[in-house]
């Protein structure tokens, strides 16, 4: 009797836990068999009713029962801590396939742009490039460039002054003056950097940025200077590119020239080359005999020429833009069109 009785408890167990899946249903299968109402429990109550000699033997197999229910109520509850636990790390678990979130990515100024690459062309040419001071002494940005005191350029309207003797460079050319003096010919180098000037409207900023090269040994001639800035023009601006040389003049050059192409929006003539199919695009000539006796170079033996450009204008040409200040404004509409 009592035998029938553990095997139906034995027996249902097993379905009884099936049926779990929560910690709470688990308390509440194991109550209803050894909660204080629970059917084993009331198997043990039962044991008084029985012959004596009968009393042990029940005991034992009662408690035999009631060890295993136990063992697999356990064996159960650690299922579901598992089955809970998976289920949290899964839900949590990041998903290496999605798509990642992206950095947003920052790029060089156009005006950086156009430096470099120009800076990169002249180089291929065999040109080092060399640099200066900003804050300039009177004499290299001036006089060691055959500008004389009364010169225009040296107008307060032009230059800013930091003490009578020292400016802000108005052009990338003393930098000539002070690799000259510390080098012999033969001489190759290019110089970018800011140079400022007192001035600003549609074509003109208080900084700007120019290039200048320079290049001088035995026997340069004007032929050099033109086939040097044609290169130059092509590779900037195009193989088909037409170049024209019209004499100008400055103090640190003779003879000199100014360089213009093409006009690159118009065929016969618009605003932007004001009507002559004609753009300006840089100065440049050989340098004056008074620079190199400045530097201490020995005219008869060497001769060499300069050029310089506004590297501002070369990019406004190059993209058809029509106000200098569009470059320095930041705004990243504008700015994002040269990424
Ligand atoms: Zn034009």
């Amino acid at each position: 009797m009592m035998e029938e009785t553990l095997k139906e408890i034995r027996n249902q167990i097993d379905s009884d836990l099936e049926g779990v899946s929560t910690e709470a249903d688990l308390v509440r299968v194991k109550a209803g068999y050894v909660g204080k109402k629970g059917s084993l429990t009331q198997l043990l109550k039962s044991m008084k009713d029985l012959p004596k000699e009968e009393r042990r033997q029940a005991g034992i197999l009662i408690n035999a029962t009631k060890n295993e229910i136990e063992e697999l109520i356990e064996k159960r509850s650690d299922e579901i801590k598992r089955k809970i636990m998976d289920e949290k790390l899964l839900e949590e678990a990041t998903d290496f396939t999605l798509p990642g979130r992206g950095m947003p990515v920052g790029a060089k100024h156009p005006i950086t742009q156009v430096m470099e690459r120009i800076v990169y062309d002249f180089e291929r040419m065999g040109f080092e490039v060399a640099e200066g001071p900003e804050v300039e002494l009177d004499y290299y940005n001036f006089e060691a460039l055959n500008i004389p005191k009364n010169h225009p350029a040296r107008d307060m309207q032009d230059t800013f002054y930091i003490t009578d003797d020292m400016v802000l460079r108005t052009h990338t050319s003393p930098v000539q003056i002070r690799i000259m003096q510390t080098q012999q010919p033969p001489v190759k180098i290019i110089a970018p950097g800011k140079v400022y000037r007192c001035d600003s409207d549609v074509s003109h900023t208080p900084m700007f940025h120019q290039i200048e090269g320079l290049l001088v040994d035995k026997g340069i001639t004007f032929g050099n200077l033109k086939s040097v800035i044609i290169q130059f023009v092509k590779l900037t601006f195009g193989e088909g590119t037409n170049v024209r040389f019209r004499p100008s003049f400055f103090p640190f050059t003779e003879p000199s020239a100014e360089v213009d192409i093409e006009c690159q929006i118009c065929s016969n003539g618009c605003r932007v080359c004001k009507g002559t199919g004609w753009l300006e695009i840089m100065g440049c000539g050989m340098v004056d005999p008074a620079v190199f006796s400045s530097v201490n170079y020995n005219t008869d033996i060497y001769s060499g020429f300069a050029f310089g450009m506004g590297v501002e204008r070369i990019a406004m040409l190059k993209y058809g833009i029509n106000d200098i200040r569009l470059f320095f404004e930041n705004d990243v509409r504008f700015l994002r069109q040269f990424v």
